[in-house]
């Protein structure tokens, strides 16, 4: 173990290990298997890389992760590199000179960690080449792409548990960040874990600030949000992630976005592949840039420094909403989750499962899924709480969401739901057919139009009775008797309205019903969280410190472009700030800022002095 802690804080510029880490790097290294259940951003790589290291220094071998993700595995060799790590990548994009160079290092025993993508692995030829070379242990990486369920699902992956066969002896590392219980299950059996211990760790994000807010004017308030925490004086911005559901939506939005100042480009699958690795690519590289894009953009993109993940539209599920928030601030900063909804996201998503292709179990699941959402977006409750019981986890109030930062106020709301429901079954009795929320507002507001006077809803008991209450009222009012239950969206997909099951206990008055008080101009009450919540590393640094960050910025760009790499895998930001507070006059003044390790000391210590005395 003290070997271990040796080589994060030497290689890594680490001081303790995180959750579970050191756990599962001592249960690796003495040559366990096991299988490593972990959220985005809780540290996995860690997991097996300072294994392949303890072991290879031990004579057992080289370390062989396999992973999926072409951009993922060049990112991760440029920091090990960069960390004075011997590792390389064998994948497509090498020319068959480089691959063999590759191959020779490893037969030579040169390498301590390589990475391989499972194509190339599965081949009869590169498995008869580890045969020949020393292996010491094997990472398997996105080990949930074994999971016919899933989205992510590789086929060749399921060979893999051909290494056990031919590898008896030699430790097995699988990780994932996917946690339902089913999905595990199919890694143990598919990879032949059966005897592998299995580390869960909580699922929590700390760092992460969830808001969701009512829409209103969905790209004015995103507009707002970005300006308000994630935007300095100067109008440069954090790097942050927009969702959204349709390509042209993707594209409107990124194009609204620059048209106010902001670096934003689209990414969608429609995109031509050229244009869209670019704007991968520009992503990766710049310091502050927005993605607008469908959910296609995300798997392989492990950049620590997204400070916000915004949604314009609902996701499908509360599994969709928790992978795509969770790209945010994976370098454990803080980061928001931000997302405008209404009620006409729930018809659309509705409408969406009842008009696909799939069977009537698949669109039962879909549908109670889309229900936990809504759940969550109305909860008067914290965010995180109700988020992590969906994963079976049990937690206390976080103090990091709106509902726990600004607790919405609560109201008697058994009336209006009375009146609300009865609406739906007086419209519903006189017409036979069931309607929509805005349909049923004019009625209870008693606005007699041409629709309503067709269907003769103007004579019916409820028109007129909620005339005290504006539309916007209205609708929050309707969209939580939905997330309650008491309300159905009628499958068919216009967004007609059934009772729910107890609707009848409320019309009785057996039932009181607690609603939450919307903010009365949406937005406002989001501009109040702001202020607590901002991102940016320069708020509280003086005016030395605030010179000092910039120099090294400026400093941090040169030498990422003179190496080929991301800012990020030279120094992550909060790297830079720590030295722009402390600014070392000398390489041992360096000693335990977080993220310098020996090579990096060695490497660029002498340039930060210099530019810092500069300054
Ligand atoms: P995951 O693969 O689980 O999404 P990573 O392995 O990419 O997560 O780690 C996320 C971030 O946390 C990285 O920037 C990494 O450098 C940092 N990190 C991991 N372990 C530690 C630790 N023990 N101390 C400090 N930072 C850590
Ligand atoms: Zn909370």
């Amino acid at each position: 173990m003290s070997q271990a802690l040796a080589i994060l804080k030497d290689v890594f510029g680490y001081h303790a290990f995180r959750g579970r880490q050191g756990e599962i790097i001592d249960h690796v290294a003495t040559g366990g298997d096991c299988l490593v259940l972990m959220p985005t951003g809780g540290g996995k790589s860690l997991c097996y890389q300072i294994p392949a290291l303890l072991r290879q220094r031990a004579g057992e071998g080289v370390g062989i992760v396999v992973s999926p993700l072409i951009a993922l595995m060049q990112d991760q060799v440029a920091a090990l590199t960069e960390a004075g790590v011997r590792a390389s990548v064998l994948n497509s994009t090498l020319t068959s000179s480089e691959a063999s160079a590759v191959e020779r290092d490893l037969l030579a025993g040169r390498l301590e960690i390589l990475y391989v993508a499972p194509e190339r692995l599965m081949t009869p030829r590169f498995l008869d080449l580890l045969g020949r070379a020393r292996v010491g242990l094997f990472a398997i990486d996105e080990a949930h792409c074994v999971s016919q369920w899933g989205h992510d699902f590789r086929p060749e992956y399921i060979q893999l548990s051909v290494l056990h066969e031919r590898f008896p002896d030699v430790p097995r590392i699988a990780l994932t960040a996917t946690a339902d219980a089913l999905t595990r299950d199919e890694i143990i059996e598919r990879l032949a874990l059966d005897d592998a211990r299995v580390f869960i760790s909580s699922f929590d994000r700390p760092n992460i600030r969830y808001r969701i807010v009512e829409k209103d004017n969905a790209r004015q308030q995103l507009l707002a949000f970005i300006k308000a925490e994630h935007m300095a004086a100067d109008g440069t911005h954090d790097s942050g992630i927009v969702y959204c559901l349709s390509r042209k939506k993707v594209e409107d939005t990124a194009e609204w976005l620059q048209g106010h100042g902001l670096n934003a480009l689209p990414y969608h699958a429609g995109m031509d592949p050229g244009t869209r690795q670019r704007h991968q690519a520009r992503f990766r590289e710049e310091e502050g840039l927005v993605m607008v894009a469908t959910i296609a953009f995300g798997m392989g993109i492990d950049k620590p420094d997204v400070r916000f993940v915004a949604h314009l539209d609902l996701p499908k599920s509360m599994e969709g909403y928790y992978q795509e928030t969770g790209r945010a601030g994976r370098d454990g900063l803080p980061a928001n989750a931000w997302m405008a909804y209404g009620l006409g996201d729930v018809v659309q998503q509705k409408r969406m499962i009842d008009e696909s292709e799939a069977d009537d179990a698949f669109k039962r699941v879909s549908s109670s899924k889309l229900d936990a959402l809504l759940g969550l977006c109305e909860t008067a409750g914290c965010r995180r709480v109700r988020i992590l019981a969906y994963f079976n986890e049990t937690s206390e109030p976080c103090g990091n969401c709106d509902t726990c930062l600004e607790p919405p106020a609560t109201w008697d709301g058994t009336r209006e739901a009375q009146m609300a429901l009865s609406c739906v079954y007086r419209t519903a009795q006189a017409s036979r057919v069931h309607f929509g929320a805005t349909h049923l507002i004019d009625v209870l507001r008693g606005n007699a139009s041409e629709k309503i006077k067709q269907w003769g809803h103007d004579k019916v008991s409820t028109f007129g009775i909620g005339k005290d209450r504006s539309v916007h009222e209205w609708h929050t009012v309707f969209r939580q008797l939905i997330a309650q239950g008491w309300l159905m969206i009628d499958h068919g997909g216009h967004g007609a309205l059934l009772l729910g099951e107890g609707a009848r206990e409320v019309l009785k008055g057996e039932r009181q019903i607690i609603l939450r008080r919307q903010a009365s101009k949406p937005g406002k009450s989001g501009e109040r969280a702001a202020r607590g919540a901002r991102t940016d590393h320069t708020a509280d640094m003086d005016a030395d410190t605030l010179a000092n960050w910039e120099a090294l910025r400026r400093w941090r760009t040169e030498a990422a472009r003179e190496h080929g790499v991301p800012a990020y895998v030279i120094f992550h930001d909060a790297t830079l700030a720590e030295l722009a507070r402390t600014a070392p006059g000398s390489l041992s003044d360096m000693e335990g800022i977080p993220g310098i390790g020996a090579s990096k000391l060695e490497r660029y210590g002498q340039a930060i002095v210099d530019t810092l005395s500069r300054v």
